[in-house]
């Protein structure tokens, strides 16, 4: 198939279980990524798909590991390499991102692509992926979840004007192939590059992978620091659906007939006060513009702050931890057109 990494060639009807060593800690310790591989007996497309690439975020690792369980040689046509952890550093610690104890600064990984072979521990990591994996993609899913305080359910695509000449119809056939009526964050980077929080975003996977003509989604489901079975099988069969769909499985698609929302325009909910949130709003939520979505009381239970809808809005990222600072993010609102 031609597909090589870390300097091993793959041969087809071959699965790789197998730890390969990235960096070192102080005290020699090594760093590993573990890679899942599953090479089809046919030819077809290779999908890179990676978990984890921040430490608090578990659904996507039990997702993959299911995925390829399932996986027979024999009846694909294609290549999965998967990544179930792309950052030990941070899952060791529970935390988004490794703490300045590994590797001088506190980076999140997901802000650093295409890494840097010699720069620090994550940097290493991410550059360890990129050149042994990322670049030899025909398609990458990059799962992730809502985290240590958030619980979410959708596909992130984001995109700039650089992307989209590239790779914006590849990314479209992604989503919707994901189906299950999970919805869109269809998120344009392109004029915002002057504010830090969209600067770093440019250094995503699926936005460095878009500029070299990989398309990427990001699969955002469950969060809260546990696994949510609905979550993974959802991540699990839409994942699925996209390689039935690119010709790899010889299966029939789930959830199709699903409408899918692509919210093109959207809002992050924070909060002014501190305090305990009470939520109003479920996950993936139709609200109306005003609609009520949660109240924030201090602690002698007083309501101190409503926070409303903006607009006619899916809800793709709810608060799941209650306790919340001035500014901490509670929901995230796509626009329905
Ligand atoms: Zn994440």
């Amino acid at each position: 198939m031609g597909v090589n990494f870390f300097g091993i060639k793959l041969r087809s009807k071959e699965s790789i279980n197998k730890q390969f060593k990235v960096a070192e800690f102080a005290d020699g310790t090594p760093i590993s990524l573990l890679i899942r591989v599953v090479s089809g007996l046919k030819e077809g497309p290779l999908i890179s798909m990676l978990g984890a690439q921040h430490g608090d975020e578990y659904n996507g690792i039990v997702a993959i590991n299911r995925l390829l369980d399932q996986l027979d040689p024999e009846e694909l046509s294609g290549t999965i390499i998967a990544i179930p952890l792309s950052n030990p550093l941070a899952f060791y610690t529970d935390e988004c991102m490794a703490p300045p104890s590994m590797g001088y600064r506190r980076l999140n990984m997901n802000t650093v692509w295409p890494g840097d072979r010699e720069g620090l521990l994550t940097q290493r990591i991410v550059s360890a992926i990129w050149e042994n994996i990322i670049i030899q993609s025909d398609y990458i899913i990059d799962f992730h979840d809502g985290g240590r305080i958030i619980i979410c359910r959708y596909i992130l695509a984001e995109h700039l004007k650089e992307t989209d000449r590239q790779v914006v119809d590849q990314i479209k056939k992604l989503y919707t192939l994901f189906g299950q009526g999970v919805p869109v964050q269809f998120l344009d980077h392109s004029g915002h590059h002057q504010r830090m929080g969209a600067l770093t975003r440019l250094g995503s996977l699926s936005i460095q992978a878009g500029l070299i003509g990989i398309p990427c989604i990001m699969a955002e489901m469950g969060g809260g620091l546990r696994i949510w079975e609905e979550h993974v099988q959802t991540a699990v069969q839409g994942a699925k659906n996209i390689m039935i769909g690119l010709g790899m499985l010889q299966e029939e698609p789930v959830g199709h007939d699903k409408e899918q929302i692509v919210a093109k325009e959207s809002a992050w909910l924070r909060s002014k006060h501190g305090g305990i949130l009470y939520n109003n709003c479920e996950l993936n939520e139709i609200v109306e513009k005003k609609a009520s979505l949660g109240v924030i009381k201090d602690i002698a239970g007083r309501s101190i702050e409503e926070i409303f809808a903006p607009y006619k809005s899916i809800l793709t990222d709810v608060r799941y931890q209650p306790k919340v600072h001035s500014g901490d993010w509670l929901y995230w609102c796509g626009k329905i057109e």
